[in-house]
């Protein structure tokens, strides 16, 4: 059996060695005679491998010590309302930026529990770009600020954190997390989903700073509190145990791989070869400002769509899949998060290149 190079968005391809270490333990882990899925998460050996993630995380991020990191279920989904309903703290309007999708779906779930006011929206750039600075209309008395830095479907990215003075900033890392360092303390509050660029879905994981803790409003879900899961370090109920180990064995990969610095040169050079190919032809486009262009997520257009069928169809024979758009936009999408190596993004441009040749 041979491996693909998989693009797909997420749940995304995973590194192999941490693929190959997980089966050489799945029947028998450290002696235990089960497999991490049989354990109890209060058992000593989980409750070891529970601890160790956290301390890799937070050695890759450096995050402060004045922050708490949860291990949670309920995908990043489940945050657009655990936000508003453990930060508005008394407050009645929080900011959100508008990049397009997934920053949508949070400001829909935001509107529920408070007035939204929306500081930025790239919408009349069909959400190609991000408004600048001198265009926003922060509101000094929000409860928060949110934001996504990597708009997973459209391919905008954030290069730099957005200045937000003293109103908390919060923000939707699902598709960048651990792609390149990140200066936590700058934030108030970080979520992820893990299918993207951390580990199997049904993780997710939450960077919250100790001050905006235990002030949910009232009527708040015990389990969509964030101090419920503070106290019990994410073990208030069963926590999702084997997506935790596989996120602790990722943790440990970009370790190895000479952490988030090394990281971020090699998803920066991945992403630039790829983005050049689609701008030195006219065959292929992505429409994406320059500045703000995905390194996570690359959007591509056939100046022809209808050869989409044909150049999915033998991307696919050649070992290159899941590279079809989101159903919203169309044309392509190569998703190349941490786990997918150069050699990946080098055959897809061979295989870009080629098509090309063969059909103009
Ligand atoms: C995938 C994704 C989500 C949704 O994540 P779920 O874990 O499926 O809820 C939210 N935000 C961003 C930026 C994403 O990429």
């Amino acid at each position: 059996m041979s491996r693909v190079y998989n693009f797909s968005a997420g749940p995304a391809m995973l590194p192999e060695e941490v693929l190959e270490q997980a089966s050489e333990e799945m029947k028998d882990y450290h002696g235990s005679g089960m497999s991490v899925m049989e354990m109890s998460h209060r058992g000593r050996d989980f409750v070891s491998i529970a601890e160790e993630a956290e301390a890799d995380l937070r050695e890759l991020l450096s995050i402060p010590d004045n922050y708490k990191v949860l291990f949670l279920q309920g995908g990043a989904s489940s945050q657009f309302s655990m936000v508003p309903l453990n930060l508005l703290r008394g407050k009645k309007t929080a900011d959100y930026i508008n990049t397009g999708y997934w920053s949508k779906k949070a400001i829909a779930e935001a509107k529920r529990y408070c007035d939204v006011n929306i500081v930025a929206s790239g919408e009349s750039t069909n959400f190609t770009s991000i408004p600048p600075r001198s265009e926003w209309s922060l509101n000094p008395e929000a409860a928060y600020v949110h934001y996504t830095p990597n708009e997973t479907i459209g391919g905008v990215e954030f290069h730099d954190i957005p200045e937000v003075g003293d109103v908390p900033l919060v923000a939707d890392m699902s598709s960048t997390i651990l792609s390149r360092p990140i200066d936590v303390s700058r934030f108030g509050l970080i979520y992820a989903g893990a299918q993207k660029n951390i580990g199997p879905a049904g993780l997710t994981i939450v960077i919250i700073r100790d001050d905006l803790i235990g002030n949910a409003l009232d009527f708040t879900p015990t389990m969509f509190n964030y101090e419920t899961h503070v106290k019990a370090n994410s073990m208030y109920n069963t926590p999702p145990t084997y997506a935790w180990y596989i996120a602790g064995l990722v943790f440990k990969w970009i370790k190895r791989m000479g952490g988030l610095e090394r990281m971020a040169e090699i998803n920066r050079r991945k992403a630039e070869k790829l983005y050049r190919v689609i701008d030195e032809s006219d065959f292929y486009n992505n429409p994406v400002s320059k500045d703000c262009r995905s390194w996570m997520n690359v959007p591509f257009t056939l100046a022809d769509p209808s050869l989409d069928e044909e150049f999915l169809k033998e991307a696919n024979e050649a070992g290159l899949v899941s590279l079809k758009g989101h159903r919203s936009v169309g044309g392509m999408r190569a998703s190349i998060y941490n786990a997918m190596p150069e050699e990946g993004v080098d055959a897809l441009i061979s295989f870009m290149k080629d098509f090309e040749k063969r059909r103009t």
